[in-house]
Order: C-alpha cells, then structure tokens, then sequence
C-alpha cells in the first residue's frame, strides 16, 4: 500500500468553505505553573514576531537539573537578522543582574521595539483609530476629551495617575492632576509616536505606560469602551513581555544558572507554493469524482453554506497558495521526538491562537497507541485556539501516525460536506459564527515564584 497523501487541495477547499468552524474551542484556565510558564512563553514568542501580518512564533522550553532550554519556531526558517536579534536577547538574558533589573527592562524594550517596530506600530495605529472613531485627533482640548462619552461612572480615582507614577518613577505628575488628565497626554502622545516618525523612545514611554494603564483599567474600567482598552492591552504586552522575562530571572532557582539558559531555533518544514484553482468548487468535484459521488453545483454550495450566497462563482484560472507547518506543530513534534520520559503537559507559548487544524494536530499527537510512551493523559497546553482554517495549513510529516490521522481527518470533513449536499432532502447548512478575526495571544499577569 502507497503511504498517505496529504491532499492539500483539500485544506485549501476546506478554508473557503468553513473559513471558520462552527465551535471554536474554549480551554480551560491553566493554574498554577503551568499559568506562569505559558504568560513566560506567550510573551517570548510576541518578542520574536518581528514582521508585520502573517509572522507568528511558537515557543517551549526544557528545563533539566543543569539548563534551561528554549525552543522557538516560525513557519519560515528564521532570517540572519531575526537570529542575530534572539542571539542578542540571550546575551542580555545570560548578563542579567538583579541589581539593575529596572534598566535591564528598559535596555530589553529598546531592542524588542526597534526590531519588532513594524507590528509595534501597527499596535499603536490600531488604538488611534480606534480614537478616532470616538472622536478623539490630536487637535482635541482637554475640555473637550471630557464631553467624550467613554467616560464610566466610578468609585475609584487615581489609578491612571499611579500607573503614571510606575511608568516615570523618576518624574512626579504634578500636584492635582487627574486620571483623565494623563489619558489626555497619552493619548496625544500616541498619535505623535505613531507615525513613521515617530522616535523609538516614544514609543517605549508609550509602551511601558500603555503597560501600566492597561492594568489600571483591567481592574477598574474607567474607560467605557473595550476596543480601546483591549489595543491598549495589547501594546503594553511588549512590557508584560520583558517584565514576565524578568520575574524568571530573579527567581533564585534561575538566576544560579542564567548562563547555562539557550534558546535553539527548530527549523520547520519548506514551505512550498501550489496553484489551486480559484474555484474551489473544481476541487470538490474531482474529489467526488475520485470517489465516484456525484457532483455537485454551486447553487447547491450555497444553499448549504449561506455565506458564499453573496459571492459569484469563481471563474478560471489559478491562484497561489503557499503551504508551511505551523509553528507550533513543528515545535510540538520536536518535543515528542527528543523528550525522553513520559512527561504529561507540554506547555507551548504562542504569538497567535492556534488554528483549527492545529487544535486537532496538537490532540491527535497524544492519542494513546501501541508503541506510545507518552503518559495516557499527555497533552499539549496553549492559552487559546481560534476557530480558522488557513488555506496553506500541512501537517509534519513524522510521526506517520499523526500525518496519516491527518489525511483521515480532513476527508472526513469533506465526505460530511459532499454528504450534505447530496442528501435529498438539503436542508442541513453549515452556519458562520460570528468570531473575533483578532487572534493575538494576550501576555498574562506578572507572577512571583517560576519554576
Ligand atoms: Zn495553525
């Protein structure tokens, strides 16, 4: 027998028609370590995003008696300068002192935000339009700030004047002032740094107390409007980042041995690029051909998936499509091939919530069988998944087992579909959530205690 095919067709048919499934999958809250351990990876792997859309990062670590190992991986090989750029963090990382941790942090951010300043600023673009929306430009007065209507009633008064205060220990806000007076300032601010412009240390000021202020409004939500605290969130996540990196260094147990922490890069699998026929409704037909269904029209696709009802028929011709194994099946493989034992979690770090054919990648890897030697209740543990399917997604090759589970998997999922539309009766259709298309992965909390 021939071994499986990965028909990659199919993933493309599959992404057009379900671009997103029906149940997005929640995961329960992690506890304890394993909580920290992800905040940590989650935010190595945004400090390693340093393209704009499209870049993604998944990270794990192994900790032994004697080092601690980190694992990164792309869905691209990293480029000299990307490498250069890790190269750099881990000299920092192995050079820390617990005397000059402040400056450490502001050294850290300096690099992170000249690297990484394409998506930096694309954060920062995102929470002036949002300001926008709301009417805010940088030619507002304060008094008119206060005619705005993201203003919540609340008890508390202070909290942005204290996040001031911990961004700028050195610089008091002068007597009187209020919190509103201070959003006024940043909000300002981040339209000036925002532009191309704008200086690398303005946009670690706006960084650091973009921070600050998110965790003001995490616990009172002064502000009434969760788009705008949510950008704001999520360009403090650079801070969280390198603070999170420095709550592991001073914990004891890491300290001793910072010069014995590497970070080692696992090479995915090429990338390669295919041409699909930009209607998609051929690559159903010849699959229902293969199988010997009938065929099926496009009136009919869209009679079950109402979506594409507002879409014509594609026409001829190809398009591009570019496949690659996702970040973090490259690393969970790597795990499973070189980790001796029977661990029970492996906790990943990622930039982006995992997709959906990840999801099932990562649960069908710890499928028990024969010749396992995972523990029976093995997992992989990520913050968050996402319900799309991306045209380009390939699994591993190794281990056959899974890349085989794989195949199986996504003709399964066009046989339901092939098996729908050609049912009599048709009155079965496949229904779109609504989900959020922003999928970053949030960097937790600062914790104390790591490891
Ligand atoms: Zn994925």
């Amino acid at each position: 027998m021939s071994p499986p095919q990965f028909d990659d067709q199919l993933v493309y048919l599959l992404s057009n028609l379900r671009h997103i499934q029906q149940h997005v999958p929640s995961v329960a809250e992690p506890k304890g370590h394993q909580k920290k351990h992800l905040n940590l990876l989650d935010g190595i792997a945004l400090l390693l995003v340093t393209g704009d859309k499209g870049d993604v990062a998944a990270v794990s670590f192994v900790h032994t008696s004697t080092s601690i190992e980190f694992f990164y991986a792309k869905n691209r090989p990293c480029t000299p300068q990307e490498t250069a750029y890790i190269q750099k963090l881990l000299e920092m990382t192995r050079s820390f002192k617990t005397s000059e941790s402040g400056m450490w942090v502001g050294r850290v951010l300096k690099l992170v935000i000249q690297t990484c300043v394409k998506k930096v600023r694309g954060r920062m673009r995102k929470i002036t339009n949002e300001l926008k929306k709301i009417g805010f430009s940088s030619s507002l007065r304060l008094e008119d700030l206060n005619n705005l209507h993201i203003w919540r009633e609340t008890n508390c008064k202070g909290e942005i004047v204290e996040a001031y205060r911990r961004t700028f220990p050195s610089q008091k806000p002068e007597e009187g002032v209020s919190d509103r007076d201070i959003l006024f300032r940043y909000f300002r601010g981040l339209f000036e740094v925002s532009g191309p412009e704008g200086r690398i240390e303005g946009a670690k000021a706006a960084v650091f107390l973009s921070r600050y202020i998110g965790i003001a409004l995490r616990t009172d939500p002064i502000i009434d409007n969760a788009a705008i605290v949510r950008r704001i969130q999520k360009l403090g996540d650079y801070a969280g980042a390198v603070q999170t990196l420095v709550k592991m260094l001073l914990d004891p147990a890491i300290y001793g041995f910072r010069h014995a922490i590497k970070f080692t890069e696992v090479k995915p699998a090429g990338q390669s690029i295919h041409l699909m026929p930009k209607n998609f409704l051929k690559v159903l037909n010849d699959y229902a051909i293969r199988r010997g269904k009938p065929q099926v029209q496009w009136k009919d696709l869209c009679h079950s998936f109402p979506s594409l009802n507002s879409r014509v028929e594609p026409g001829d011709g190809d398009m591009k499509v570019t496949t690659s194994t996702h970040c973090e099946c490259t690393i969970a493989t790597y795990l499973l091939n070189s980790t001796a034992g029977r661990p029970t979690a492996f906790e990943i770090g990622v930039s982006k919530r995992c997709c959906w054919l990840c999801k099932k990648y990562l649960s069908v890897l710890v499928e028990p069988d024969d010749s396992s030697i995972l523990a029976p209740s093995s997992s992989f543990i990520v913050s968050g998944y996402q319900g799309k399917i991306h045209s380009g997604w390939h699994p591993p090759h190794w281990p056959p087992r899974a890349f085989s589970r794989m195949v199986g998997l996504v003709e399964g999922e066009i046989e339901e579909i092939l098996g729908s539309l050609t049912r009599t009766n048709r009155s079965d259709s496949f229904p779109r959530s609504p989900i959020s298309e922003d999928s970053d992965i949030e960097v937790g909390g600062i914790e104390n205690s790591w490891f």
